[in-house]
């Protein structure tokens, strides 16, 4: 094993099942090992690098600002943070923004948001929140908490009280959950990602948005995974047809620098106020200013080549050996295979490809712009490793 692998094995806390694989440097869609040996990024850091390793225009964005100033506190104002929340805003028709560095902390954000406007506005008993199991928002204990896997809580217990987990697609056992709760807000991911990249069904999604809305608790979508273009739309709410109360996202925005966002819609745009809230490096300019570049290119275009990507990856993958169902949206792929993924994952490594797994599934999240050579290059190699033995 190599020196590096072995010093990490050693002093860095062990709470990743790493692969034998170290990455010393890449350009878009393309990564090198430290031998030098070339692997297709399908991964692109479980959706974060949205453009790519090293993208050109990002860089530029992030050094102009590097070289301007890297930090102040936020009890000043800067132009990048300030600049990215009017572009989210007019992009979202949400409201206001606050920012975070991590997913966890912007569904943190959305968590407060949701408690303070129902007790506000119903009473203090008023804080339950419903998440969906098999839903994931994040490893602080109160996302923890959120999070609809058990498996995630055990030994971590007691985990902050007020949440209530009901299957999804079920709207019976919403309707039950919110009558006999006293709820704050429903939360969801319209396509479940480390859950196993399944889809909401489109009238499940309107229930939760028809029921927030008859009731007045919040409807919160988290997009940390399925924001920023990676389902064919600006959000992925966008492709059902409802407007959250909430959108919280992370991941993607940054293009690879720790970026959270809680976009508030007009109901709770202020329910915040001065110290209810707050973060040391949230809004930080240069992540700011790399969000920009990213959403910014994020445009009509790149989303049809998106959508037109994601087809060429359901066409190639359906039906192919050794793949039993392809699910997902957009860019962000669950491939069921008859082999463990596990296995499929290790031999894609061997050929040269960087994929990731959910649940019992192989995942894609490739870089947005990922060329379209590059990628069937990958889907070839994919479906070998998929093939029975
Ligand atoms: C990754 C993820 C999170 C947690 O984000 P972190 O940046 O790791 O805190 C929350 N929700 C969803 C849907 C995610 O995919």
């Amino acid at each position: 094993m190599s020196n590096i692998k072995n010093i990490d094995k050693t002093y860095v806390a062990s709470t990743y099942a790493r692969f034998p694989v170290e990455i010393v440097s890449g350009k878009g869609s393309v990564v090198y090992d430290e031998q030098g040996k070339e692997y297709i990024d399908m991964g692109s850091g479980i959706g974060v690098t949205s453009f790519g390793i090293a993208d050109t225009e990002w860089i530029g964005a992030v050094t102009n600002q590097l070289s301007k100033v890297q930090h102040m506190s936020n009890l000043y104002y800067t132009e990048p943070c300030a600049t990215l929340a009017e572009i989210l805003c007019k992009r979202t028709d949400m409201k206001k923004v606050f920012f975070a560095n991590s997913g966890a902390e912007a569904n943190e954000c959305a968590i407060k948001v949701a408690r303070k406007y129902a007790q506000e506005k119903k009473g203090s008993d008023y804080y339950t929140i419903i998440t969906l199991e098999k839903s994931f928002h994040g490893r602080t204990l109160t996302t923890l908490a959120a999070t609809g896997q058990d498996n995630f809580h055990k030994l971590f217990t007691p985990l902050t009280p007020g949440f209530v987990h009901t299957p999804a697609n079920d709207i019976n056992a919403l309707e039950n959950a919110v009558k006999s709760n006293k709820t704050a807000a429903i939360m969801i991911e319209c396509i479940q990602g480390e859950g196993g990249v399944v889809a909401l069904q489109k009238e499940f999604i309107k229930a939760c948005a028809l029921i927030a809305e008859r009731e007045d608790i919040l409807l919160i979508v988290d997009e940390v995974q399925t924001g920023n273009g990676r389902c064919g739309t600006l959000y992925s709410y966008m492709n059902f047809g409802i407007t959250p109360d909430i959108v919280t996202t992370a991941k993607g925005i940054g293009g690879g620098l720790p970026l959270g966002a809680a976009l508030l819609g007009e109901k709770v745009q202020d329910v915040l106020g001065f110290g209810d809230h707050g973060s040391t490096f949230g809004g930080n300019p240069i992540s700011c200013a790399g969000a920009i570049s990213i959403i910014n290119r994020i445009d009509d275009k790149l989303l049809c080549e998106v959508k037109q990507k994601s087809k060429y990856i359901f066409e190639a993958l359906e039906n192919a050996d050794g793949v039993e169902s392809v699910s997902g949206m957009g860019l962000m792929i669950g491939i069921k295979t008859s082999k463990p993924a596990k296995d499929v994952v290790n031999k894609c490594i061997e050929g040269g490809v960087l994929c990731l797994t959910a649940k019992d599934k192989v995942r894609l999240l490739p870089a947005l712009n990922i060329p379209q050579d590059v990628l069937e290059r990958a889907i070839k190699i994919i479906k070998d490793a998929c093939k029975e033995d």
